[in-house]
């Protein structure tokens, strides 16, 4: 069993207020922890005496949560503390170490604990960044954000619209209102363009030429660096991309720089492409994923390279094992 803390402020002494942060509040600390509410053996709250309108259990129940024993108290009256404050303590049967939540003006509660940080992982096509990213955020309990689904949704917007992906002017107007999201479904991204989830047409080896080249697009990096840098200011994540520790996040906590010889990356690429029905022959990835690094490490804006500050792993001869536990140890070193 472990026990998670948790605690969050709200602006006023109103049911809806407080059922809001409450379930906000839950949702964050089973999504932080890798739980479901299944596993919640109990939840106890407390909060501050300036609230009076809506215990937070009784809150909880009304935001959604049945499953478990609550109990809610009044904290005493202190001096100095923060006001219109709710914590909670949950009990539930969980192995991995807690991660304790700490929202809005409960932040200041715990600094150390409500820190977000990012994980910045740059390289080539085919370096592994994406394996890598799942597995990390997996163990690190963090969400990944695979920048490069981005781009290549905007290819395929490119290809929808009947816009060459190198035509600035048109493509400009199509990426300036584009509807591009991600959203997370069981800890995986799911990108979504113009509501529909394009996940696997993304995936397409023709998409991949074409995201490259829109990627080169002053208009295309403005607006998907911005979308990348709203998505890391919220939560603790991995970015995994080519400009990712040099331009989208150059103060990232922690920044890699993932490579492996272009042979090993097109023998990757051609297993992970059977593997999803594309049999595209060898030599043809191989020449493929040459050309790409050569457009993706000479463009002009935000080109592929290595940061002075990130840590250079090359994979060629190293299982995903041995890079996960890598960067694993030094991420864990600092946090
Ligand atoms: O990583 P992936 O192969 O999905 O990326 C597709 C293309 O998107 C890359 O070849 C690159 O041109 C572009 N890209 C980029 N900046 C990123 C991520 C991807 O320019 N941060």
């Amino acid at each position: 069993m472990i026990a998670i803390r948790g605690a969050t402020t709200v602006d006023g002494d109103r049911p809806q207020f407080i059922k809001d942060v409450v379930k906000e509040l839950l949702e964050e600390i089973f999504k932080r922890n890798g739980l479901t509410e299944e596993n919640a053996v109990c939840m106890l709250f407390s909060n501050t005496s300036d609230l009076h309108s809506l215990y937070p259990a009784k809150a909880a129940r009304e935001a959604g949560f049945f499953g478990c024993p609550m109990y809610s108290s009044l904290e005493p009256e202190m001096e100095g503390a923060l006001e219109k404050c709710i914590r909670v303590m949950v009990l539930a049967e969980g192995q991995k170490p807690p991660v304790h939540v700490y929202l809005r003006g409960a932040k200041a509660l715990r600094a150390d604990l409500s820190g977000i940080y990012n994980v910045a992982i740059d390289g080539p096509a085919g370096s592994g960044k994406s394996t890598i990213s799942k597995i990390l955020g997996k163990k690190l309990n963090i969400l990944c954000l695979d920048t490069g689904a981005m781009y290549r949704a905007c290819a395929l917007k490119c290809l929808w619209s009947g816009v060459p992906a190198d035509d600035e002017t048109c493509v400009s107007r199509i990426i300036e209102n584009i509807d591009l999201t991600v959203k997370y479904e069981n800890g995986e991204q799911k990108t979504m363009l113009d509501g529909k989830d394009v996940s696997a047409e993304i995936r397409r080896p023709e998409i991949s030429m074409l995201a490259s080249k829109v990627s080169a697009l002053g208009c295309v990096r403005e607006k998907m660096v911005g979308l990348q840098r709203k998505i890391a200011a919220e939560t603790s994540c991995i970015l995994d991309g080519r400009d990712i520790g040099t331009n989208v996040l150059p103060n990232a906590g922690f920044k890699f720089y993932l490579t492996a010889s272009p042979e090993v990356r097109a023998r990757r690429r051609c297993e992970e492409n059977r593997q999803k029905g594309f049999d595209t022959p060898y030599e043809e990835i191989l020449e493929e994923i040459k050309k790409r690094d050569f457009q993706d490490k000479t463009r002009k804006i935000a080109p592929l390279k290595q940061a002075d500050d990130a840590i250079l792993v090359d994979s060629s001869e190293m299982s995903i094992d041995e890079v996960v536990r890598f960067m694993e140890s030094k991420i864990q070193e600092k946090i």
